[in-house]
């Protein structure tokens, strides 16, 4: 008898929680509770029916959401996912131009669309593409459809095409099952945050990427989903929040961490139960100062679109391990693997690496993405013998800790040597002088590469090479020393607060 593939359809979790945690607050706006989880279930059954009676989409269809964080995201993720659908969240301050390349790689047939992005959206993606604006006419019809059941899914089937940031080249669509998703979830009760009921979501960051993956494991746990009425991160309005939801946790770059920290008036953070940061370095220095103004409520993942937020974490108590003989060595890391996946350290020979040794972070896990959208070349080339390939250099030590290094496209090879911009830029951020700091390299005829800092003055006045030179020298080995010191007003970033090195090399040729 051949074994039947196992069914898993995300939209479950959702039906359960409308009736499990049927009079819970679902989703808010600021303060104002908008609806209770049996509501948000039924609207979603709704949508779901229309997706598939009305629009006429069959299951594996893409869904395009191009949509500001809002209480509508969580409906239609579900919705979708109840009538078999794909959905493809899209980060809604991209330009219009990257918009039509997802929209059209995708194949999406269907985008819902947040009122004020509509005209930029429907110049583009095809002739085929259908807009529905979010809260428009279609869309208060479509919540009067009659509800059908949810359309069976098996486990390996994609839910979430993952469009990674591009710090390196053209989005990419990683392709995220419900499996994978599901594994996510088990994992954020598992090595993340085990959440308590009545606990909250604050969705700080966009939905498009980590605050909305994040959102899945509330809707298991029925936590309410807050989302801010200013559009986009305002610390007073996390601070005003805060105060107004007795358990709010709440995802975060480490940029806007930092934001929270500089922010003049910081008021009671009784209320917060977790601050999850990761997606970008956050440096040991900021990270001890949030730990001091929030009390050890901090946890750091370590993920990527193709193993969303599932690779390492390093968890509340870790951070507040002070007394541990390596405590700064494991606050300077990412933490160990996540439940369900394995990690490796290898050589770009494919060699695997002891710890201590300093190579490509391997996963391999129920959490990794089958492959990229679309693209064999880019799939076989990151997915080898069941190994994802990061692109990310780290380092394990001998009690699992993974401490990264730099994505490989960003390591500096001076006089033949491999420099780690990472570990020169947590020294220099230690100037008070410095409010940020990007290490890149330029081309040199005598090193091959020469080390340049990118630097971002704390208070507008000139950076004072001599000082920061004399820090280097007192921290790190005399080669990695910036040969070049450039004061910059900003640091190219993306949307996602990334620093766009690539745009800083460019800056040097
Ligand atoms: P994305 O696929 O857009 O989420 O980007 C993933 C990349 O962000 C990873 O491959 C890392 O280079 C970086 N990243 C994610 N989490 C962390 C973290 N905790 N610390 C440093 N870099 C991180």
């Amino acid at each position: 008898m051949v074994p039947s593939k196992p069914t898993m359809n995300l939209a479950n979790q959702m039906i359960r929680a409308g009736s499990d945690f049927a009079a819970y607050p679902a989703t808010a706006n600021g303060t104002t509770v908008l609806h209770r989880y049996d509501e948000v279930a039924e609207r979603a059954a709704r949508i779901a029916a229309a997706l598939t009676a009305d629009q006429q989409l069959q299951p594996g269809d893409r869904v395009a959401l191009i949509m500001n964080n809002c209480a509508e995201y969580l409906e239609l993720l579900y919705a979708a996912w109840h009538a078999g659908l794909v959905v493809v969240p899209v980060n809604a301050k991209l330009h219009a131009n990257e918009f039509d390349y997802i929209l059209r790689n995708s194949g999406a047939v269907l985008c819902f669309v947040s009122p004020k992005l509509k005209s930029a959206v429907e110049s583009v993606g095809g002739d085929s593409l259908r807009c529905i604006e979010v809260g428009g006419d279609t869309y208060r019809a479509m919540l009067k459809h009659k509800t059908c059941p949810v359309v069976a899914r098996q486990a390996d089937d994609a839910a979430w095409l993952f469009y990674t940031s591009g710090t390196t080249g053209q989005p990419k669509g990683a392709v995220l099952s419900h499996r994978n998703l599901q594994t996510m979830c088990d994992c954020y009760f598992a090595d993340v945050d085990p959440i308590e009921p009545w606990s909250a979501i604050l969705h700080a960051a966009p939905m498009s990427h980590g605050s909305g993956l994040y959102a899945l494991p509330y809707v298991m746990r029925g936590g309410c989903h807050v989302f801010g009425e200013r559009g986009s991160f305002d610390p007073a309005e996390v601070f005003a929040l805060i105060e107004n939801w007795p358990g709010i946790a709440f995802f975060a770059a480490p940029t806007m961490v930092k934001r929270l920290l500089n922010h003049p008036n910081i008021g009671d953070t009784s209320n917060l139960k977790a601050i999850i940061y990761g997606g970008g370095p956050m440096f040991v220095e900021d990270c001890l100062a949030a730990l001091q103004c929030f009390g050890p409520k901090l946890t750091q993942l370590y993920g990527q679109g193709e193993s969303p937020m599932t690779i390492t974490a390093l968890n509340a108590d870790r951070h507040a391990d002070s007394n541990h003989p390596r405590y700064l060595d494991r606050l300077a890391s990412v933490g160990i693997a996540q439940s369900a996946v394995e990690l490796r350290i290898a050589d770009d020979a494919g060699k695997l690496l002891v710890p201590g040794e300093i190579g490509e972070i391997l996963v391999r896990g129920a959490s990794v993405m089958n492959g990229y959208w679309n693209n064999a070349e880019a799939t076989a080339e990151t997915i080898r013998d069941g190994w994802l390939h990061t692109g990310d250099y780290g380092v394990l030590d001998n009690d699992g800790f993974l401490t990264l290094k730099d994505r490989a496209k960003d390591l500096i090879i001076s006089g033949g040597s491999n420099i780690y911009p990472r570990e020169v830029e947590e020294v220099l951020i230690k100037h008070p002088q410095v409010a940020e700091a990007a290490v890149i390299g330029r081309a040199d005829r005598e090193w091959g590469e020469a080390v340049v800092a990118y630097i971002v003055s704390a208070d507008g006045s000139s950076i004072n090479v001599q000082e920061l030179d004399e820090l280097c020298k007192a921290e790190i080995a005399r080669f990695k020393r910036p040969r070049h010191y450039r004061q910059i007003d900003v640091l190219p970033k993306n949307n996602y607060g990334k620093i766009l090195k690539r745009e800083l090399r460019e800056l040097e040729k």
